[in-house]
């Protein structure tokens, strides 16, 4: 299942039994899935080239594709490979069976200490490990991480991710909630904006919301820039 390039093998959808949906995203659909030849369980993200197309995201998808299959963490979803055909395009993706972050936070409000501690230190060690390999994530935030069997954290959604050499350094992304001061004042940047996302995320699930959480984007963008947390 390695997407080394030259030897990579090539599936087709026939390849595997589809099973039930695990989500929607906003350009495509993911299904648990079992690969035939081995039985080996895995989630199938199935996108249409169209939808990538009229979106003007190829390029952002194929720099999603060689960063997320290069890197290898306990605490990154693994991205095995991937194929296409003439209409959709498949990525072969590690089933997080804990599901999103996001959603256990729905469910509790609020985490406790214990585990709000875990799950900083799983996505420090992750973020450390994409820093070494001169990935920056640009997008962490509580929808962006699925959970393993045990509730492990599983980074996923490198869509946003960008290797440190080919970085636009001033290029605005992520989710507003959890922007740096530097990026909203379209500073240069580098790889601290995801040590701040980690100080975000840490305070979202002690609190139950982001700390710079207001009514209006302006008000958000203002507290940020001026540190100013709602008490
Ligand atoms: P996405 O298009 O990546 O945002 O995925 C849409 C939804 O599918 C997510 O919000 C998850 O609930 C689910 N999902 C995506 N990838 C996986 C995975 N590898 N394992 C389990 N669920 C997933």
């Amino acid at each position: 299942m390695e997407p080394s390039t030259s030897t990579r093998k090539r599936f087709t959808v026939n390849d595997f039994e589809i099973g039930r949906p695990l989500g929607r995203g906003k350009f495509g659909r993911v299904y648990l899935a079992r690969l035939k030849e081995n039985n080996f369980i895995v989630a199938l993200k199935v996108l249409f080239k169209s939808e990538i197309e009229k979106g003007g995201l190829e390029h952002q998808l194929r720099r999603e594709v060689e960063i997320q299959a290069h890197l290898q963490h306990p605490n990154i979803l693994r991205l095995y490979n991937y194929f296409y055909d003439d209409t959709r395009m498949y990525l072969i993706l590690e089933y997080a069976p804990g599901g999103e972050l996001y959603k256990e936070l729905q469910r509790n409000q609020q985490l406790d200490q214990e585990r709000t501690a875990t799950i900083i230190e799983e996505l420090s060690d992750a973020l450390s490990y994409c820093h070494e390999n001169k990935v920056i994530h640009r997008d962490i935030k509580p929808e962006n991480i699925l959970l393993g069997l045990r509730g492990e954290v599983k980074i996923s959604d490198f869509g946003w991710s960008v290797h440190t050499l080919s970085l636009r350094r001033k290029t605005i992304c992520g989710t507003l909630d959890y922007l740096p001061p530097e990026m909203i004042e379209q500073k240069p940047y580098n790889e601290t904006v995801d040590l701040w996302c980690i100080g975000v995320l840490c305070y979202e699930l002690l609190v139950g919301k982001p700390p710079f959480e207001s009514s209006t984007s302006s008000e958000t963008y203002r507290r940020i820039r001026k540190l100013l947390p709602m008490t």
